[in-house]
């Protein structure tokens, strides 16, 4: 009686390991599927975040600041170009962006931090920006426009295939432009396009349709139904 006993002894010892590795292997497996399943929410999340940015209308000395001259020019290389595509873009379609409206952009560049501090997924900012200085003749007003894009944040929302890449860059690029040139917001909910207030990663829209979103973008009703931006 005591052999099978101790046999049946043996033989729980012997699957102690086995009955380890297989919780182990239980263990590992359930902690690959929750990873999975992290991963996958995560790029859900990433491609159907929205992303925006903002408009600002600051008083200088309201945020702290005191300027006596224009900004120096600041234009990144990347960015600049975009500038002039709009300008041209505009003109083909009727709209004139006025030369003194362009002198005012006064800097487009990239940013690890905004002026104007936007929440979580904004990711570009037209700023407007004023002040008052004091001249012989009185007060003279000083305005100027600066357009920030964060270099993370914008690097993550146009991705990494080339081609695509530049044309999302344009299509952001021609909406902080809108904002600051045309002193104009964003489209309300019923409508789409360029200035529709949220940007969605993953999206070809500006791949496939480019030329239509831009005639949209300088269509009288656009123009129409985007309120303007401030003062
Ligand atoms: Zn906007």
């Amino acid at each position: 009686m005591r052999i099978p006993a101790l046999r049946q002894d043996m033989k729980i010892l012997n699957t102690a390991p086995k009955i380890k590795i297989y919780g182990l292997v239980l263990l590992a497996s359930l902690c690959l599927g929750i990873a999975l399943a992290c991963a996958h929410k995560q790029r859900k999340w990433l491609l159907e975040t929205p992303v925006q940015d903002m408009v600002s209308h600051t008083l200088l000395e309201s945020v702290g600041f005191r300027v006596l001259k224009l900004p120096e020019l600041a234009f990144d290389d990347d960015l600049k170009p975009f500038i002039g595509q709009f300008v041209e873009d505009a003109k083909k379609r009727g709209v004139v962006i006025p030369e003194d409206t362009r002198q005012k952009l006064r800097q487009v560049v990239y940013v690890d931090k905004l002026t104007m501090q936007g929440g979580p997924g904004v990711m570009a900012a037209c700023n407007r920006f004023y002040t008052y200085v004091g001249t012989v003749g009185g007060k003279r007003k000083l305005n100027w426009m600066t357009i920030e894009v964060l270099r993370k944040e914008s690097a993550e929302y146009i991705g990494t295939n080339k081609e695509d890449a530049i044309i999302k860059l344009r299509e952001l690029m021609y909406h902080e432009l809108f904002h600051c040139f045309m002193n104009k917001g964003h489209l309300p909910p019923d409508y789409d396009g360029i200035m529709s207030p949220t940007f969605i990663k993953g999206s070809q829209r500006a791949v496939k349709e480019w030329d239509a979103l831009v005639d949209d973008m300088f269509s009288p009703l656009y123009l129409s139904v985007i309120p303007d931006a401030g003062k």
